[in-house]
């Protein structure tokens, strides 16, 4: 078969496009095969929170990526129609009093006075980048067939699948990128989010350091993300109804005004598990094969670090 592309990226969420436009950019043309179009991945159930601490991912280039990540979410915070835009609000733990000695260093801190803490024992303002995930995973799109690139939906049963129409593949598979690179150690970690109609909030509120239900909310304009939690091992992608009603009474326990705002949908994500991220080549039988998953919670954070080192591999 003719060879179509120079790599084709298997995975259509935020790392598998991050990564197309990435190479695309470089001068590489790129395909993305996906089983679901990006609003229906896990990366379009993302809050999402960009300029917090990344303190979850335990490599050593993890600092790294998250500086380059930042840069360039800050960049795209500052022009129109990307989905990503410049927020003020608080970050808050219950892990104990105190203000953590890093926290200070980021930008638009200040220390929260007793009433805006909520209830919680340590927590300080912020200013962050955040992400409208559905609006930012079309911006994606957009900038990856301005750059040359293409995606098209096609469910892969294997990685050696793409080598006949390029001779790079790149796994960015999310929690599926476990199975096709034969990697147990992936597993999924279930998150559920409501969004309601936004009753007039412009600051985020997000509860750092929980392990399973957290408090959290994410004003995207007209709607707000209201969030969460993290369900390890389970498959699930229906809508638990316990944990709707929970995550609304958290949240309006916070800011009462989202006790009756109207529920627009729950969206419900698989992030992909792993005790560290992969981010690595891997001898193949047929062309080259590298593979960018297993991102858990940090995946929208890492995209553009991760991706810019996924060029530096494909090009060495
Ligand atoms: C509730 C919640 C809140 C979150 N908040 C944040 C946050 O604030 N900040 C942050 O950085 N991260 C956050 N995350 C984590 C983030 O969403 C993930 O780390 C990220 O989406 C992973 O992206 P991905 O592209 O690797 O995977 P996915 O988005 O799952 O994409 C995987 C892609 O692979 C495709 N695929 C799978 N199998 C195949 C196959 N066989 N053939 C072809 N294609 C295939 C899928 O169709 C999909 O396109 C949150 C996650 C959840 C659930």
């Amino acid at each position: 078969m003719t060879q179509q592309a120079d790599v084709v990226v298997v995975g259509g969420g935020v790392v598998g496009l991050t990564t197309a436009i990435a190479l695309n950019e470089a001068g590489m043309r790129t395909l993305v095969w996906t089983a679901e179009l990006p609003r229906r991945t896990t990366s379009a159930v993302a809050g999402a929170l960009l300029g917090g601490p990344v303190m979850t991912e335990p490599r050593a280039d993890a600092m790294r990526w998250q500086t380059t990540g930042l840069e360039i979410f800050n960049e795209l915070a500052a022009r129109p129609h990307t989905g990503v835009t410049s927020a003020r609000g608080r970050l808050v733990s219950k892990l104990g009093p105190g203000t953590p000695p890093w926290a200070r260093d980021l930008p638009g801190f200040a220390e929260c006075s007793p009433e805006e803490l909520a209830g919680f024992p340590s927590g300080f303002w912020i200013t962050s980048p955040v992400a409208d995930m559905p609006c930012y995973l079309d911006y994606l799109v957009d900038r990856l067939c301005q750059s040359g690139g293409d995606l098209e939906v096609c469910t892969v049963a294997s990685l050696e699948q793409p080598t006949a129409v390029a001779p790079v593949v790149i796994n960015c598979a999310g929690v599926a990128g476990g199975t096709l690179a034969c990697d147990d150690s992936v597993t999924p970690v279930r998150g559920q989010h409501v969004v309601v109609a936004n009753p007039g909030l412009t600051e985020f509120f997000y509860e750092g350091g929980a392990d399973d239900d957290w408090t959290g909310f994410f004003p995207h304009g007209d709607h707000v993300v209201l969030g969460g939690n993290a369900r390890p091992g389970d498959w699930s992608l229906e809508p638990d109804e316990r944990q709707t009603a929970d995550i609304i009474k958290r949240c309006a326990e916070v800011e009462p005004r989202l006790a009756d705002a109207r529920v627009i949908k729950v969206d419900v994500g698989l992030r992909p598990g792993r005790p560290s991220i992969r981010l690595e080549e891997e001898n193949a039988d047929q062309g080259r094969l590298i593979h960018n998953y297993g991102h858990a919670g940090v995946g929208v954070s890492m995209s553009w670090g991760c991706a810019l080192d996924v060029v530096k591999l494909v090009s060495a």
